[in-house]
């Protein structure tokens, strides 16, 4: 039998520029920044830029820059002519969508197909749709006159750069704060484009500013006491130290931390259909994903049949260059994450559950891992419970409906689930018994910036997106505000 190979398709790069060294982007303009620290490309290790390490310093410098902005200019615009930039930005991350796709792809590693199709399409619509909120916040069922905190210091993670960029920022904009964002140190190039962005649509000076660095000037913007709130999307370790830390003061805070997700398959669930969601609800974006389908749970009637078709739908999973559009999983994001997936997967090994993956070869050089799952694993086992933010689905069973909310409900997270099921009356059932934020029926990883977004448990505080996300940003929207 002849077999047909994809020729490779590639994207071209040249539209992008990268400098070799970047700064601060604050009060509009750029620093020259210190301690710069390589970033690297995760799919071929070749230096990318040099990235500066934000220090105390430079957090207070922004912070100063972000109140005199706030007090001088921003909070002094009408609801309608903030909205005007907002829109403005918007328009602009859409005619510069191929610029923004590309390099997220270079810096991040994600295919191609995902940052044009979902991560720039999804930003740029978070700030379309915050443009629409910001001259109506007063008729909204938010308070009577309801007025921004001031300064929003954000904090954002490496798996989504731009989009979780657009999640903070638009909001905050809107709700008429101005803000200090810090980038994760392995994919500022986006956060630092959007800079650009800002001066193109004439934003005033100092309304954003973006600090890179890592975890201690992360640290530092949650530490400065001229901030009033604090948006953080990244770990539950680093979450519960930045919530510690604003215990004793008034910052406000909404925290999106880590999650464990049970995708539920029920044995009336339409299974190639449910197969397809179980693949983008693991492998989309090589499984980096707060909400990943990462605990698979299947109706015992149904998981011989399951498995054996998701087995062949994962032989073709294209893994490589994140610049070929015919990619599916990408890079790892580094060298650190690769250690973890690693470390996470030798324990299912360890602990008796049976590691299977597709044949594919991956390149020589970069951060690679396969599109793997476990079956036998026990709710015991580490990859049963641990976040493991990779493409490692761990496969569990159930007999009983009650057995699956049981196992599904059984983490300290709580952040997203999925159901498959053709009955409405067991979705609804399934979904009023579930401890989790976001609950996806016949369909998984679905975004919209209208749709709110967060978790239960330890997988944080607050919501993020719609009305509700939009509440974080206002005072007298929350009840525990003065
Ligand atoms: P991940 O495990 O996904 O890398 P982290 O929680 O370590 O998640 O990182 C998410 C973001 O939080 C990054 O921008 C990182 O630099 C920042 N960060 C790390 N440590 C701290 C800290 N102690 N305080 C504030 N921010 C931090």
């Amino acid at each position: 039998m002849t077999t047909f190979d994809y020729a490779p398709a590639l994207e071209s790069r040249t539209i992008v520029t990268i400098d070799p060294q970047y700064g601060h982007f604050i009060n509009g303009s750029f620093t020259k920044g210190s301690n710069h620290f390589a970033s690297i490309n995760p799919s071929d290790e070749t230096v990318l830029s040099h990235i500066a390490l934000g220090s105390a310093q430079d957090i207070d410098t922004a912070v100063d820059a972000a109140r005199v902005a706030y007090e001088s200019v921003w909070s002094k615009l009408s609801g309608k002519e903030r909205g005007k930039y907002l829109y403005r930005i918007a328009r602009i991350l859409q005619e510069r969508a191929r610029e923004f796709a590309v390099l997220e792809s270079l810096d991040n590693g994600k295919p191609i197909r995902e940052s044009r199709d979902v991560d720039v399409p999804l930003a740029a619509a978070h700030f379309f749709y915050h443009a629409g909120w910001a001259d109506k916040l007063d008729y909204a069922g938010m308070g009577n006159s309801p007025r921004p905190h001031g300064v929003a210091g954000q904090i954002i993670p490496w798996n989504f750069p731009i989009l979780m960029l657009s999640w903070k920022i638009a909001p905050a904009l809107a709700a008429g704060n101005t803000v200090v964002l810090k980038p994760a140190e392995t994919t500022s190039l986006t956060a630092l484009l959007f800079a650009q962005v800002c001066q193109q649509a004439e934003l005033p000076a100092g309304v954003v500013n973006i600090v890179t660095g890592d975890g201690s000037t992360g640290a530092a913007l949650v530490e400065h006491p001229g901030i009033d709130k604090i948006a953080f999307t990244g770990s539950t370790e680093v979450g519960k130290a930045i919530a510690r830390a604003i215990a004793p003061t008034k910052k406000k805070a909404t925290l999106e931390l880590g999650g464990k997700a049970a995708n539920i398959v029920f044995e009336d669930a339409p299974i190639d259909e449910t197969v397809e969601g179980i693949v983008n609800g693991i492998f989309f974006n090589q499984g980096h994903v707060c909400c990943a389908g990462s605990r698979l749970l299947l109706q015992e009637d149904v998981a011989e049949e399951v498995l054996s078709k998701l087995k062949v739908r994962m032989a073709k999973i294209r893994v490589g260059d994140p610049l070929d559009k015919n990619t599916d999983l990408g890079a790892i994001n580094s060298s650190e994450q690769l250690l973890k997936i690693r470390d996470l997967s030798k324990s299912g090994d360890d602990e008796g559950a049976e590691r299977w993956s597709p044949p594919c070869a991956v390149p020589e050089k970069g951060f690679w891992f396969p599109p793997t799952i476990f079956t036998g694993v026990t709710q015991a086992h580490r990859i049963a419970r641990e976040e493991i933010f990779g493409p490692v689905l761990s496969v569990l069973t159930f007999r009983t409906p009650q057995e699956a909310i049981e196992k599904a409900n059984n983490t300290p997270y709580g952040l997203s689930a999925g159901i498959w099921s053709e009955k409405g009356s067991r979705i609804l059932w399934a979904a009023g018994q579930l401890k989790a934020g976001v609950i996806w029926a016949n369909t998984f990883n679905k975004f919209d910036p209208a749709s709110p977004f967060g978790g239960y448990k330890e997988s944080g505080w607050g919501r993020e997106g719609g009305r509700h996300g939009l509440t974080a940003y206002l005072k007298d929207a929350e009840s525990n505000n003065e």
